[in-house]
């Protein structure tokens, strides 16, 4: 914390008091502060600025924290107290959140604090028109924008910012991205900055600024979209939560390098609900701001790695282990099909069916846990947001619940099968899901419903034997998992167009059944890019027919 009226506004003796706080005067003569943290969380990174200046950051080192840089005439350096970790105590996570909100109290950026501060203003960047603003400032002072010329998707004048006296028009501004850049002053920036450099004023001010002037309406967020995935123009666009808890999307840019921006027109990033003690709650698994560096894999080596990690934390027979990766595969591929299957683990409790469940589900595309304790209606309005694959544990329900799900798992296998549920407070309103995307289901009974069983790729685990397999998922399990899934995020962007959605195998030689044909057919386009799977699949879609006949006759004698 490099301010002291920060730090004693903040009062930080409350939160902090299980911290070591280290005192240092500066070279100038002004206080800063050390705050040193342990915690047994994954450490991010916090950066908390204000008017565009670092105030308070936080950075991780070996589960040690260290805040609060030092500005030293060279620069400002950051030390790391890695050597006396044991005078400091393990400190609650809910530290972070503590600081941020004292911060965000003292700056008056709301209750909802600093998250919504820097949405608003990266809303009001992406959706103000930023000439008609600038040209507003200009007029407000008497004056007009000079040797103005408008040359479609920009258009240059001389310099209106007070400090420039521009003789020529070095000053351009860009439609599509609403920012501006002065060729003779180097000044730059979005309709914010402008604000700033041309009275003077504070974020929180321009931002007041533009309210008042009509040029930000107060319900201008709700003409955005939310998207977690979605393709335009070709090109995949793939939701990521940074490690600094910022949403973007990774893309391929022109010259096929993974970039990272904040949204594309209207539409923005979906955001994770945030638990009552303010931190996220990481219901879906998404890939992080890695991606962009991580190594792009051959198709052979890629599907290599996934069944090495999955036979690494499970004990699954060859053909299971097979076929899960397969599903993996295919669940990042699902949008471009219009039916898909779902995998489902069936063993009695004790045979490891959560574990595979965690393990292949967790490097699957977006997965959103619904465990057999979340509410229906709950499960539903969040697989709303995210359209990624959905994860059922425990899901063996009975009554209402059961015949709810299964008209749900059921509507889910087909696109465009709307599932509409009545809203209790005003039965007059019905609101309306979209089930359709993959799942992945772990259960002990096989479900009542054969419509439902004959949709699902179903594996069946026997005890653990292997002594390799870990009892409990640890660090090394949650890096090697968030590592696979960038890896394949960066394989799925520079590989969208090699998977032909039309391209689907035909199963109708087999001789199976036409249900069997509408869950084997689609998850095949991914044999377009691994077509060794395709006699691996057809074996098993053969052995799956004979255990569908077996459960018939045992519902028909039952
Ligand atoms: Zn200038």
């Amino acid at each position: 914390i490099d301010k002291e009226e920060v730090f004693s506004a903040l009062n930080l003796g409350v939160v902090a008091a299980k911290t070591y706080t280290e005192e240092r005067t500066t070279e100038d003569g002004s206080k800063r502060y050390h705050i040193l943290i342990r915690t047994t969380k994954p450490i991010l990174t916090k950066q908390l600025k204000f008017d565009e200046k670092e105030e308070i950051s936080i950075r991780g080192e070996n589960s040690l924290l260290v805040a609060g840089g030092t500005p030293y005439a060279s620069g400002s350096a950051y030390e790391h107290f890695i050597t006396s970790p044991k005078k400091i105590a393990a400190v609650d996570p809910g530290f972070f959140t503590a600081v941020e909100k004292l911060w965000n109290d003292y700056h008056g950026l709301g209750e909802k604090g600093g998250k919504s501060f820097s949405k608003l203003i990266k809303s009001v960047t992406l959706k103000t028109d930023i000439l008609s603003v600038i040209r507003q400032c200009v007029e407000s002072e008497g004056k007009k924008l000079e040797d103005y010329t408008d040359n479609g998707d920009y258009c240059q004048c001389r310099c209106p910012l007070p400090h420039h006296t521009d003789l020529q028009p070095s000053f351009t501004i860009y439609k599509k991205t609403n920012s501006y850049y002065c060729f003779g002053c180097s000044k730059g920036g979005n309709v914010i900055t402008f604000l700033k450099e041309f009275y003077g004023f504070t974020i929180g001010e321009a931002v007041n600024r533009l309210k008042e002037t009509g040029a930000i309406k107060e319900e201008n967020e709700e003409r955005f979209k939310r998207k977690a995935h979605f393709e335009k123009g070709g090109r995949l666009y793939l939701e990521i939560l940074t490690r600094d808890e910022q949403y973007k999307y990774a893309h391929l840019n022109d010259s096929d390098d993974v970039e990272l921006i904040d949204g594309v027109d209207d539409i923005l990033p979906v955001e994770l609900p945030v638990t009552k003690e303010g931190e996220l709650a990481l219901i879906v698994k998404m890939p992080d701001e890695n991606v962009a560096s991580s190594t792009l894999l051959s198709p052979v080596k890629l599907l290599e790695k996934i069944k090495a990690h999955i036979s690494k934390y499970c004990d699954l027979p060859e053909l299971g282990i097979q076929l899960g990766t397969y599903y993996v595969l295919f669940t990042w591929f699902y949008t471009k099909v219009n039916t898909v299957g779902y995998l489902r683990f069936l063993a009695d409790t004790g045979k490891g069916k959560s574990r595979m469940l965690t393990v292949v589900s967790d490097i699957c595309f977006y997965p959103t846990s619904a465990g057999g304790s979340s509410s229906f209606s709950g499960m539903m309005r969040t697989q709303e947001y995210w359209h990624g694959t959905l994860v059922m544990d425990e899901a063996d329900w009975t009554g209402d619940k059961e015949s709810s799900i299964v008209k749900y798992l059921n509507a889910g296998f087909e696109r465009d099968k709307y599932f509409i549920l009545s809203n209790k407070n005003d039965p007059s309103k019905q609101e309306v899901f979209d089930p359709f995307s993959t799942k992945i289901i772990a259960m002990r009974e096989p479900f009542r419903d054969n419509a439902t069983e004959g949709r699902l790729l179903s594996i069946s685990p026997h005890e653990t034997t292997k002594a390799s397999i870990p009892i409990l998922l640890g660090k090394e399990y949650y890096e090697e998992a968030a590592e696979l899934r960038n890896e394949i995020a960066r394989f799925v962007l520079v590989h969208w167009n090699d998977v032909d959605g039309e391209k689907m195998l035909d199963f109708r030689g087999l001789g199976i059944e036409p249900r069997l044909q509408q869950l084997a057919k689609p998850l095949s386009i991914i044999f377009q890019m691994w077509n060794d799977g395709e006699e691996i699949f057809k074996r098993y879609i053969l052995k799956r027919q004979k255990e569908l006949k077996k459960e018939l006759k045992a519902d028909c004698i039952g």
